[in-house]
């Protein structure tokens, strides 16, 4: 049989329990660092399916390494929350602080090393529970108060599932390693860079990384789009500066005033000018600082984010905020730090691979956008992953899986069309066939 035809059929024949596994993860929303219980049921199912070898726990990502990581007391709180809400026994130990993300190996011999990335998880949005959004009407709308499933993740780990059991399927037809990562912490771009830490984009020789997409911006037909346009680098920083506090009318020259660090730093960043390499972003989207109306503020928290058209603009941004925030903390002798908590790079998707991705598409009856370089706007940590791979002479794109959606991304009315998850494991299969297959 064709090989193709074969991608087909096995797709078709267990789209109905993927999109049952995408409903189980969307009621079981779970924000970054705490995908416990969705990390726990892919490594039960690839461990079912036969996969070779499935990572877990530190074996994913570098502990370290991870950005943007919450409070002990609520990873504690969380990883209860995924024992009641029957999170697997066996590999849900291993998710303990947030040591979450799983990756499945699939051992072909000699050949090429293909990397796939799934993202996991959930928003910090609270889900409409009206009855006129679909989850919620049909009973799998978020039990995870203020997490939800509000940009397609859970579609992109169904997919991923999907893909495994498919290339299974074929196993005897490829030639190489397969390794199908599932990534923790995509929004806020978190944790990509700590599975690239680990060592997992070392070697790989092709890699793919895609996200849901609306399909009012490509046509009604198109059902993916390689390649990446558009997507910022960014650098995300908790600011804090810490001053001393004093009595503000008998002796406000004892005190330090991080209110002043703070406004200083904040007219100065918007200050910063431009590059020609491309655009750039800045936003100050919160400001925590001072206790009282009569007392010298001595402590302030700022969530702050860069981004840039290309990492090389990104990085001229944040060197010049770097040098605002110290020359404002000096010039009113306060103290500051700066913590990463998220970051990525732009994405530069290889031609080859767009190529590679269009070709094997098409094979499986997919209609491609015309255009190689589909807008995005945001930003992706895939970008990481993308440029490790890059480095080392591999190819890599990004792709779009169509959907229609019923509200904008981040909404919490989102919800999107099923179709993309069938349509998302035969693009991915058939380019990984495509490549894999006995020349
Ligand atoms: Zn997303």
């Amino acid at each position: 049989m064709n090989m193709y035809e074969k991608i087909n059929q096995t797709v078709d024949s267990i789209t109905e329990e993927l999109v049952k596994i995408r409903r189980d993860f969307h009621k079981y929303a779970e924000s970054g660092w705490f995908e416990m219980r969705t990390s726990s049921v892919i490594a039960r199912k690839l461990t079912e399916m036969g996969v070779d070898e499935v990572l877990v726990g530190e074996q994913v990502c570098k502990k370290e390494e991870r950005m943007g990581v919450p409070s002990e007391e609520a990873l504690k709180k969380n990883y209860q929350r995924a024992v009641e809400q029957g999170g697997d026994p066996e590999f849900l130990p291993y998710t303990k602080g947030g040591m979450t993300g799983v990756i499945g190996i699939i051992k072909c011999g000699e050949g090429p090393t293909v990397a796939m990335r799934f993202d996991i998880d959930a928003l910090g949005v609270i889900e409409d529970q009206d009855e006129g959004h679909r989850p919620a009407a049909e009973g799998f709308s978020s039990v995870n108060y203020g997490m939800m499933h509000a940009c397609g993740h859970d579609a992109h780990a169904s997919i991923g599932l999907g893909v495994a059991k498919t290339l299974l399927a074929i196993k005897e037809q490829l030639h190489g390693t397969i390794k199908l990562i599932f990534q923790p912490a995509e929004e806020g771009v978190r944790g990509a860079k700590s599975i690239v830490e680990n060592g997992h984009l070392d070697g790989v020789d092709f890699c793919i990384g895609s996200h849901v997409s609306d399909l009012s911006k490509e046509g009604e037909n198109v059902a993916v789009s390689p390649g990446s346009h558009g997507s910022l680098a960014t650098t995300k920083y908790d600011v804090y500066f810490h001053g001393v506090s004093a009595h503000a009318a008998e002796c406000p020259e004892a005190g330090k005033n991080v209110m002043l660090a703070v406004a200083t730093t904040i007219m100065n960043l918007y200050s910063i000018p431009r590059h020609s390499g491309g655009a750039t972003r800045i936003n100050v989207g919160t400001v925590n600082a001072g206790s009282g109306r009569n007392v010298i503020a001595d402590v302030a928290k700022m969530e702050i984010e860069l981004r840039g058209e290309t990492t090389q603009v990104n990085d001229y941004v944040v060197a010049y905020a770097k040098n605002v925030i110290e020359a404002a903390a000096k010039m009113h002798g306060c103290t500051y730090e700066m913590r990463v908590m998220g970051g990525a790079q732009s994405l530069t998707s290889d031609k080859a691979m767009i190529d590679h991705v269009r070709a094997a598409a098409e094979k499986v009856g997919l209609t491609v956008s015309a255009a190689d370089s589909p807008q995005n706007g945001g930003s992706e940590d895939y970008s990481y992953m993308m440029t490790r791979v890059q480095e080392q002479g591999g190819i890599a794109t990004f792709m779009r899986v169509h959907s229609k959606c019923s509200a904008p991304a981040h909404n919490r009315r989102f919800d999107l069309d099923e179709i993309a998850i069938p349509n998302g494991v035969k693009a991915f299969c058939a380019t990984a066939y495509d490549i894999m297959k006995q020349m």
